[in-house]
C-alpha cells in the first residue's frame, strides 16, 4: 500500500490559462505531469504508474504474437537516406551532429533500423513470418505542441514490425495486430472505432485507424454503432430520406419564375412554400490545378446539404479551392450570387472515353463506378480552362428542382437533372450529416471529433526495395519480404480516457490503468482509532489483491475528498464516523457527484465488495 502522506502529488486548484482540452488541464490538476518545454513533458508519480499499467497491458498481449526488441532512438542520417526519409520527414525530424560532424536524427519511427536487421540476418522463407515490436520514446519536432499529451514533440510509442514472405503471410500478421488492438483497447477502458485510412507518408495500401470519440480531436469520424460502419467524414457516405419532388407546373419545362429580391435559399423556399430539399444550392469555386493554373468549378446539390471541399479536391483533382469572385461569377455564370444554376451553362461535357484510373489516387482500393468518372474529371479538369461542373449524388434521379436562372431575381422551377442540364460529372461530393443513415445498415450514424489513439499499416515492399532486404523463398529464388507497421500512443490511451471520463472535479480512469484501483480515505487521521480502521481496510484491499492508496495526510475531509475526486482513481472508501458502526462508504467516482449513489459497508466486507465491482463486464 501507498502511503499518500509521503507521497509527491502536487494538485493544483486551477489548470494554467492555455490548457484547453481536458486531459490536458486535469493531467496538470492531478499532478500526473509537468511541462517542461513546448511539448516536452516530465511525468510524475501517479502519470508513470498509469502509463505503466497500459505499457503492461500492451505487453502482454504483443507478447502473444510478437517479440519485444529495444532499438536505438539515435538514427544516423545514412540509414534514412536509404529509404529517402532523411528528407522526406523534413522539419518533423530532429536533426544533430555528432563530435565528428556526422548527421544523425531522433528517430521518429523505426521501419529503416528493423529493415537493416532484416537485410543482414534473415535469409530463408523458414525465419517468416516475423513481429517484432518495441515500447520506446519518439521524437517529432511538432510545430505546434498543443492539448497536452495529444499533440507533443516526445512521446511514448510502441510500434511493431512484422515481415513475410507473400501477402497471404502480411494479411495474416495484419489481422493479428487487428486482433491485438481490439483487445488492448478494451482492456483498457477505451471506447474505439476503428476507421479505414489512408496510409498517408508512410507509403502502401491497406491502414486502419483505431480511435477514440473526443471533443479535444482533431478528426471528424463518422460512424454507425450498429454495424461498425466507420470512415473519416472526408470520405463518409451516407443514406437518406427519399424526399417527394415536387409536381411540374405548366408543360413541366423549366419555368422562369420571377424571385425577387429571394437570393437566400430560407428566402426562395417560403416564396414558393417549399422544402429546402427542393433547391438546388449552387457553389462557385475557382479550383488551383495540378499545372498551376486556377480554374472554374461549379457544385450543385440539395439545399440543405453542405459541401465536404476535401471530397471536392478529390473528384476534381485540385490542389486547392477559393471561392469566385464577382468578376469571375460574371464570366462563368452571366449572373450574380444567389441567383446561380445549373440550367443553360457551358461546361465540359461528361467524358466517358477519358482514361479512367482503376486505382483511388489515395489509398490504392478499387475505384467504385461514380469515382471513375470522377477520375476522368480530374483529367478532363487538367487539360481545360472551361467550366467544370458537379453534380452531387444526392441529387441524381430527382425531378422538378428549383434552381437559380443566371439572373439577378429570376428561379427556375421544373429543373430536372440530365433531362435540363449535363454536368460534367456526378458525384459524393456533400457532407454527411449526424442522424443520417449509416451506409451499410442506414441505422443512424453518429459524427463527432476523434483522436487516433492506434494505427496499423500494410508496407508492402517500400523498405525492403529501397533497402534491399531479400529472402529465399521455397524455390531457393531470391525475393523482397513484405512488411507492415503498426504503431499505438501509449500517453493517447492515457490523455483519451481522461477525455471519455471527467467532470469539473475531475477524471476517473478505467480500474486497468488507474493509478491506484481504491483510495481508503480516512477523514481525521487524529483520531487513532480511525487511522488504525483505515489502516485495517486498506491492509484487508491490498491482500484483496488491489492497488491502494491510503490517503492519511493530516488534512481537512473535505480537502481530501476533493483531491481523490481530481486524480483518476475510480473507487474511494471513506472511513470516518460510521466506522463506530462498523461501516465505511463506498464512493464510485463516476458518480460522485450523487450522494444517493455512495452505499455503507461493512467493514469486513469492503474487498469483497470492491471485487464484485470490479470484475463487472
Ligand atoms: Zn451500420
Amino acid at each position: 500500500m501507498h502511503r499518500w502522506s509521503q507521497l509527491f502529488v502536487p494538485t493544483l486548484r486551477e489548470a494554467p490559462a492555455d490548457a484547453e482540452v481536458a486531459s490536458h488541464k486535469f493531467l496538470l490538476r492531478s499532478g500526473y505531469i509537468r511541462q517542461l518545454s513546448a511539448g516536452v513533458y516530465s511525468y510524475l508519480f501517479l502519470g508513470q504508474r498509469s502509463l505503466n499499467k497500459i505499457m503492461a497491458i500492451v505487453r502482454q498481449e504483443m507478447d502473444k504474437i510478437g517479440q519485444e526488441f529495444f532499438l536505438p532512438a539515435l538514427l544516423p542520417r545514412d540509414l534514412l537516406e536509404e529509404s529517402g526519409r532523411w528528407t522526406i520527414f523534413g522539419d518533423n525530424l530532429f536533426r544533430l551532429k555528432d563530435r565528428k560532424g556526422a548527421d544523425a536524427c531522433l528517430g521518429m519511427t523505426h521501419e529503416e533500423v528493423v529493415t537493416s536487421i532484416a537485410r543482414n540476418e534473415l535469409r530463408s522463407y523458414k525465419q517468416l513470418p516475423q513481429i517484432w515490436y518495441q515500447i520506446q520514446t519518439k521524437f517529432r519536432d511538432e510545430p505546434r505542441p498543443k492539448s497536452g499529451l495529444l499533440r507533443v514533440r516526445q512521446f511514448t510509442m510502441k510500434d511493431a514490425y512484422s515481415f513475410d514472405i507473400d501477402a497471404a503471410g502480411l494479411d495474416q500478421s495484419y489481422r493479428k495486430h487487428d486482433q491485438t488492438y481490439r483487445a488492448i483497447f478494451t482492456r483498457c477502458g477505451l471506447s474505439f472505432i476503428v476507421v479505414e485510412a489512408d496510409s498517408g507518408m508512410m507509403g502502401g495500401s491497406g491502414s486502419q485507424e483505431f480511435m477514440v470519440y473526443t471533443e479535444a480531436g482533431e478528426d471528424l469520424i463518422a460512424s454507425c454503432a450498429k454495424c461498425g460502419y466507420a470512415a473519416n467524414i472526408e470520405k463518409a457516405t451516407s443514406r437518406l430520406a427519399p424526399v417527394e419532388d415536387l409536381a411540374p407546373t405548366g408543360d413541366g419545362k423549366p419555368e422562369r419564375i420571377h424571385t425577387p429580391g429571394k437570393a437566400a435559399i430560407a428566402d426562395i423556399v417560403a416564396f414558393l412554400n417549399m422544402l429546402p430539399q427542393h433547391d438546388i444550392k449552387a457553389l462557385a469555386y475557382m479550383a488551383l490545378g495540378k499545372d498551376g493554373a486556377w480554374k472554374p468549378v461549379a457544385v450543385f446539390l440539395r439545399g440543405d446539404h453542405s459541401v465536404n471541399e476535401a471530397k471536392l479536391l478529390a473528384v476534381t483533382g485540385a490542389r486547392e479551392l477559393r471561392y469566385m469572385g464577382t468578376e469571375e461569377l460574371e464570366t462563368w455564370f452571366k449572373g450574380p450570387a444567389g441567383y446561380l444554376g445549373p440550367v443553360g451553362l457551358q461546361n465540359v461535357a461528361p467524358s466517358q472515353d477519358a482514361p479512367v484510373l482503376g486505382r483511388s489516387f489515395s489509398t490504392g482500393r478499387p475505384l467504385e463506378p461514380h469515382e471513375m468518372r470522377s477520375s476522368a474529371v480530374a483529367v478532363a479538369f487538367a487539360k481545360s480552362g472551361e467550366l467544370v461542373t458537379v453534380l452531387d449524388k444526392a441529387l441524381e434521379s430527382r425531378t422538378n428542382l428549383v434552381a437559380g436562372a443566371n439572373e439577378l431575381d429570376y428561379h427556375f422551377r421544373n429543373v430536372t437533372p440530365g433531362r435540363d442540364f449535363t454536368p460534367t460529372v456526378t458525384a459524393d461530393v456533400r457532407d454527411a450529416v449526424e442522424g443520417e443513415g449509416c451506409p451499410n445498415c442506414d441505422a443512424p450514424i453518429k459524427i463527432g471529433k476523434a483522436v487516433e489513439i492506434g494505427h496499423i499499416f500494410k508496407l508492402g515492399y517500400r523498405y525492403s526495395e529501397s533497402m534491399g532486404a531479400r529472402v529465399l523463398d521455397a524455390n531457393g529464388k531470391e525475393v523482397m519480404p513484405t512488411m507492415g507497421c503498426y504503431g499505438i500512443g501509449i500517453e493517447r490511451i492515457l490523455s483519451s480516457a481522461i477525455e471519455q471520463s471527467n467532470d469539473a472535479n475531475g477524471f476517473w480512469l478505467p480500474p486497468a490503468i488507474a493509478p491506484f484501483d481504491v483510495v481508503v480515505t480516512v477523514t481525521n487521521i487524529a483520531d487513532a482509532a480511525l487511522l488504525s480502521a483505515g489502516e485495517q481496510v486498506a491492509r484487508d484491499l491490498e491482500a484483496g489483491g488491489f492497488d491502494v492508496l491510503l490517503d492519511d495526510r493530516d488534512e481537512r475531509a473535505g480537502v481530501k475528498f476533493k483531491d481523490a475526486d481530481l486524480i483518476g482513481i475510480p473507487y474511494r472508501i471513506n472511513v470516518g464516523k460510521k466506522t463506530a458502526e462498523g461501516l465505511v462508504e463506498l464512493v464510485t467516482r463516476a458518480t460522485a457527484g450523487d450522494r444517493s449513489a455512495t452505499r455503507d459497508l461493512p467493514l469486513g466486507e469492503v474487498a469483497d465488495s470492491l471485487r464484485a465491482l470490479l470484475t463487472r463486464p
